[in-house]
């Protein structure tokens, strides 16, 4: 077994246990984790400064989870969407391929709630051959996005095993890896991991840093060694009540993030998904975030902010309102508020952008 195996098999998984660590009742936890799986690995637990802070409030389990109202286990219908189980085929080019149902932490804010970390949530090897078999039957696809759960999750001879699959696939041209194990379990990114996977490029990986704390020396070797891999790094942050919603956090997030070679990809307005609704923020919040990122720090570290529209509808990015045209006249806010006029040219089409949606 390997050390980030071991550290797996060490890691919290109940809220008894957590109680051993930190004063709290964990009775009203006990059925929180039994509907939504728990685990803590101990490095993420020793990032934790105190019950309810940023950290703890993504990985603890909230009796928020239970609550009961309107939100939908799957509402971005990626079931629908799926033309085999471990797949989702919503852009045209591009396919997410569900390659482990297994998390090194269990975010209490996941998207994919629904299925990850239960026995029924998992894949086969036959669903992941008809998968890949539906990608070679799709010309299209020229994108590939391996997810989950955690890909990572997997050994890496079982890894390899997929991307070398892939890799045979001639319209094939990018892989992604969506993992958050550089956060929650950066022993995971070995120098063995790192050397097999530079022989599948070209590769990208996607990583998801929610805070600055969670911006460590052990996290910032897992970066690098990816990066000394040839690998470009992403990161997908999802905007969290209690966790994020505070521009300077953001801001230090992505300049931190900057500073390890990762580019911020995407701030993700949270998706309406049951079990999650507690850490919901208004969109005002996250225009107003963006509002204090852009211009006031590198663009480098001024990510779109995403809506993922219900129904699977796709990503709509979205941006404060800082254009007004008068014909040919646009006047622009810039990022310390002051409003410019700019001279269009008089031949072409209406601006669209001006529009109130
Ligand atoms: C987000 C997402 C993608 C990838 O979108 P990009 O904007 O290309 O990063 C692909 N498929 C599904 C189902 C997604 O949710
Ligand atoms: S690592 Fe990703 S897939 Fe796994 S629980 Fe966290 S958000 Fe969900």
């Amino acid at each position: 077994m390997e050390k980030w195996q071991k550290n797996i098999a060490n890691s919290i998984t109940t809220p008894d246990e957590l109680a051993l660590h930190f004063p709290i009742d964990s009775r009203p936890l006990r059925e929180v984790a039994k509907r939504y799986p728990m685990r803590i690995t101990p490095y993420y637990l020793g990032l934790i400064r105190e019950e309810a802070d940023p950290i703890w409030r993504q990985c603890v389990p909230d009796s928020d989870e239970l609550k009961e109202d309107e939100l939908l286990p799957d509402p971005l219908n990626e079931e629908g969407l799926s033309p085999t189980r471990a797949l989702i085929h919503r852009y045209p080019d591009r396919v997410v391929l569900l390659v482990s149902s297994a998390c090194a932490v269990y975010c209490r804010f996941c998207m994919r709630k629904r299925q990850v970390g239960s026995v029924e949530g998992r894949f086969s090897d036959s669903e992941i051959d008809s998968a890949i078999a539906y990608i070679e039957n799709t010309p299209q696809v020229r994108d590939v996005i391996l997810s989950g759960g955690d890909p990572l999750l997997q050994p890496d001879d079982l890894l390899e095993n997929i991307l070398g699959r892939l890799r045979k696939i001639p319209h094939v041209e990018i892989i992604r890896i969506g993992t958050r194990t550089p956060v929650t379990l950066p022993e995971r990114i070995t120098v063995r991991l790192c050397r097999m996977l530079k022989r599948y490029h070209p590769l990208y990986v996607n990583t998801h840093f929610n805070h600055p704390w969670e911006i460590t020396p052990q996290s910032s070797l897992a970066c690098a060694r990816l990066a000394d891999a040839g690998i470009q790094l992403g990161n997908q942050t999802v905007l969290m009540k209690g966790v994020n919603d505070d521009t300077d956090v953001m801001k230090l997030l992505m300049q931190k993030l900057l500073a390890i070679r990762v580019r911020p990809y995407y701030i993700h307005q949270m998706d309406l998904v049951k079990g999650t609704g507690h850490f919901r923020t208004s969109v005002g919040k996250g225009l107003s975030i963006l509002e204090g990122l852009r211009g006031h720090t590198s663009g480098m570290a001024t990510p779109h902010f995403v809506i993922d529209l219900p129904g699977g509808k796709g990503k709509v990015p979205i941006l404060p309102d800082c254009i007004e045209r008068g014909g040919n006249r646009l006047l622009l806010r810039n990022y310390l508020g002051e409003v410019i006029e700019y001279q269009d040219l008089e031949s072409d089409p209406p601006c669209q952008l001006a529009q109130s949606y």
